[in-house]
């Protein structure tokens, strides 16, 4: 007989670590993000690496999962004629907020 019930999910066949990296991915998608223009935190989600502002209909291409990415950043800082040091501040930054899981 097959079994059938909460033993037989996700959770189980790949682990704590994955589990735990899965649900904050989750987390992070679903929680309302800052729109760069209108600054309301309105932005969601409409499909993979697209975003939109629920406030002021402002859509974007973002991350696959977070409406920035590195690459991003480091890519909108070198449109705008920024300093490379400060380019590099802002990546330093962004890599604080987004690799903290590698510590756990
Ligand atoms: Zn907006």
């Amino acid at each position: 007989m097959k079994k059938v019930g909460p033993t037989r999910g996700l959770g189980v066949r790949y682990g704590s670590t994955v589990r735990k990296r899965y649900m904050k991915v989750m987390i992070e998608l679903k929680k309302p993000h800052k729109c760069p223009q209108c600054g309301f935190n309105r932005v969601k989600r409409e499909s993979v690496g697209i975003w939109k502002c629920k406030k002021c209909e402002f859509t974007f291409a973002g991350g696959a999962y977070t409406p920035v990415t590195k690459l991003g950043v480091v890519a909108k800082r070198a449109a705008k004629g920024a300093p490379v040091e400060e380019t590099a501040k802002a990546v330093a930054a962004v890599e604080s907020t987004t690799e903290e899981e590698s510590n756990e």
